[in-house]
């Protein structure tokens, strides 16, 4: 069980922990995630490092998706 956020990496509290992030960096994953999917959208072949050129999304964002398996 993850005990401190993936992000920020603050300390979670009990009911966060099964998101692994914490609230704060949760809303911004949301954000993120939408912008990610209107990028990917009009670059649907961009990989990690288009992404990383074009978007000012935190890699460890688009990492932890990918492990998520949601991009
Ligand atoms: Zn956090």
């Amino acid at each position: 069980m993850q005990l401190n956020c993936e992000i920020c990496h603050s300390l979670l509290k009990a009911a966060d922990r099964q998101q692994e992030i914490c609230k704060d960096c949760s809303e911004i994953e949301r954000t993120e995630f939408q912008k990610l999917k209107r990028y990917l959208i009009k670059k649907p072949k961009a990989t990690i490092l288009d992404i990383k050129a074009d978007t000012t999304i935190s890699m460890d964002l688009v990492q932890r998706w990918k492990r998520q398996k949601r991009i």
